[in-house]
């Protein structure tokens, strides 16, 4: 569970009342594609579905049945860490680091973030 005195998963060292759960209540308040994505890895980690489908432009946003799916997935997966490897300014490249059934395992994609209705929002993989 999260609360006021947990460190935000997201690893920036800040309270995450501080951090992504500014993002989470108020999607403008991610200026950089960065915050987004950091913001998004959170989302995950909490299992913030409404969050995960907010932020993800409506393009090439998961369906109904993708969405359960992704949900289901990321509630059974231990979450470890995530490594910011490279950003610009519509592109964000990262390790996330999880468990899953006491194995260790990682993502590692290059996203791409697109500004949509004000606010930046996540497009997919490079
Ligand atoms: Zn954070």
């Amino acid at each position: 569970m999260q609360t006021k005195e947990t460190n935000c998963p997201c690893g920036s060292l800040k309270k995450y009342n501080n951090c992504c759960a500014l993002i989470h209540n108020n999607i403008f308040e991610a200026k950089t594609a960065e915050q987004l994505m950091r913001s998004r890895y959170t989302a995950f980690v909490i299992a913030n579905g409404t969050f995960l489908q907010k932020s993800h432009a409506s393009k090439t946003r998961p369906n109904t049945r993708e969405q359960k799916d992704l949900l289901q997935w990321t509630k059974s997966v231990d979450w470890i860490k995530l490594e910011i490897l490279k950003s610009t300014k519509d592109t964000v490249e990262f390790k996330a680091f999880f468990q899953l059934n006491g194995k260790l395992d990682v993502i590692h994609e290059k996203s791409q973030f697109i500004i949509e209705n004000g606010y930046w929002v996540y497009f997919g993989i490079v």
